[in-house]
């Protein structure tokens, strides 16, 4: 007898037409192991965390074993790889397990990353390490602390298997929760086939679950379209305003949902400069950090591209009708960073000159190479304390340039209601993923299998708004010897 309740499913994308995905199970694998199992996640997910640890759980966790009711599949996509159309990426090492329903009524994605070949490998092994499995759990559990919309991690489960990359590495499978993971490759792939019937279900597939209220308006394809610019915007303006590097903004890692997907060489920057790039693979600094914005825009662009014969027949119609759903970004996202800005140095509604504050503030951080995270929270103690400027001037290099900038802000401050330290400490996070630290927590966990590093900072991280006493090294940025340059995928 095993203990608990499996999970149920009920799986829509796999009742589509069959030309939009691949129906094949996960490859089992020699040895799983649970490394981690997110209970908080089962919970909400309406899963019995018991059952997931037991031996049958992990058994699903790790590909070993499809359970009742799962209908595994691999999902096809296109996408623009660097500036690049590939007609024929998809699920090269991912199988959607199949959806649950929550207790909220919300349909969840339950897919398995790193469980062996599918049709869309290409040259691909369709695996995973345990390296970049670990990566993508921390950094996803700390956008959602952060409350950035994001995929979540279910499990990260040793596979027992070596995957071969630069040498042989520990195998692993991560379990991914997803609003869904229709991306806006999944559009590319049948516009580039000119599949309009399987656009037309992708679409009232994409309605039904993101944007009901779109499938009422008029226009469904171009209601549907600004509102997917419109979580863009939102979105990338969270990513910004927690010094969020993406590194893989390709048209096939855009969610249509407005989550983050896809954590690959991801990054959170440390000395604040708008070209900032941490990824090993982009040598042009294509999705540097001040990018990020114009890139979703391009990316929303070849969205609209694929939508146009929905929007409507004729295409000189279809072209400006899409093209005034697109200008909605610019605006949306301007007025996100804008306020979401203000909030982090304790303003609120936007006044004359406040935009000149904050791009002064921004230009004497890059000049100073401030550390993003810690300038913000330092403001908040200073907000409340002219005493606490002292520490504020020593996160920059040359300390005379807050001198410049800090009373300008405390005029403009003292027209706001006091003790706004509270407010700007709710907003302005201590602790982030600081890559030395995630770096030091995949090492041990890889070359001494010892996850106390990963339980430890993951632990930090998950209350990243609330001073922790005792870490303050993980608040600290990397001194020079643990700077990391780079990161891979
Ligand atoms: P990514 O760079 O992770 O967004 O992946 C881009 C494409 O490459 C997707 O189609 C993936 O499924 C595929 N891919 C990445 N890694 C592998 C792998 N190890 N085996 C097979 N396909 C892969
Ligand atoms: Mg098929
Ligand atoms: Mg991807």
């Amino acid at each position: 007898a095993e203990a608990g309740i499996r999970p149920v499913f009920d799986n829509s994308y796999a009742r589509l037409p069959e030309r939009l995905f691949a129906r094949l199970p996960p490859t089992p694998v020699s040895a799983p192991r649970l490394l981690r199992l997110n209970r908080a996640l089962a919970e909400e997910l309406g899963l019995d965390p018991d059952w997931l640890a037991s031996e049958a759980g992990v058994a699903m966790l790790s590909g070993n074993l499809v359970p009742p009711g799962a209908e595994p599949i691999a999902q096809a996509y296109a996408g623009h790889q660097f500036g690049h159309f590939n007609p024929s990426l998809g699920d090269g090492r991912a199988i959607l397990l199949g959806e649950v329903v929550t207790p909220d009524g919300a349909r969840r994605d339950i897919q398995l990353k790193g469980s062996g070949p599918t049709p869309f490998s290409r040259r691909g092994d369709g695996r995973a390490a345990v390296g970049p499995v670990l990566r993508e759990y921390l950094i996803s559990e700390a956008m959602a602390a952060f409350g950035i919309p994001t995929t979540r991690s279910l499990a990260a489960v040793a596979t027992g298997d070596f995957v071969f990359r630069e040498g042989a590495l520990p195998g692993a499978v991560l379990t991914r929760v997803a609003a869904s993971h229709i991306r806006v490759g999944t559009f590319q792939y049948f516009a580039a086939r000119r599949d309009h019937d399987a656009l037309r279900v992708l679409l009232d597939t994409a309605i039904a679950r993101h944007d009901p209220a779109a499938g009422e308006a008029a226009n469904p394809a171009l209601a549907f379209l600004e509102g997917v610019a419109a979580r863009q915007a939102e979105l990338i303006a969270r990513w910004m305003l927690v010094g969020f590097i993406h590194g893989v903004m390709n048209t096939d890692n855009c969610a249509v949902s407005g989550e983050t997907i896809d954590y690959g060489p991801c990054a959170f920057m440390e000395a604040y400069h708008p070209e900032t790039v941490f990824s090993s693979i982009d040598q042009q600094g294509r999705y540097a950090y001040g990018n990020q914005p114009a890139i979703a825009h391009w990316n929303l662009a070849r969205l609209a591209e694929c939508l146009l014969p929905l929007i409507d027949a004729d295409e000189n119609a279809a072209i400006e009708a899409a093209q005034g759903a697109l200008s909605t970004y610019a605006a949306r996202f301007g007025a996100a960073w804008r306020d979401g800005l203000l909030r982090k140095i304790g303003l609120g509604p936007a006044e004359d000159g406040d935009e000149e504050l904050l791009q002064d503030l921004l230009l004497r951080m890059a000049d100073g190479k401030a550390d993003f995270t810690l300038t913000f929270r330092r403001l908040a103690d200073a907000a409340d304390d002219v005493a606490a400027d002292g520490v504020v001037r020593a996160l920059f290099a040359d300390p005379a340039a807050y001198d410049g900038w800090a009373p300008g802000w405390r005029l403009r401050l003292a027209r706001e209601p006091a003790g706004r330290g509270l407010a700007m400490r709710a907003v302005n996070p201590l602790y982030i993923p600081r890559n030395h630290l995630v770096e030091e927590a995949l090492a041990a966990a890889v070359s001494r299998d010892d996850l106390g590093p990963f339980e430890a900072l993951l632990a930090v991280i998950q209350r990243p708004f609330e001073e922790q006493p005792g870490r303050e090294r993980y608040a600290q940025p990397a001194r020079p010897e643990e700077r990391v340059t780079a990161t891979f995928c």
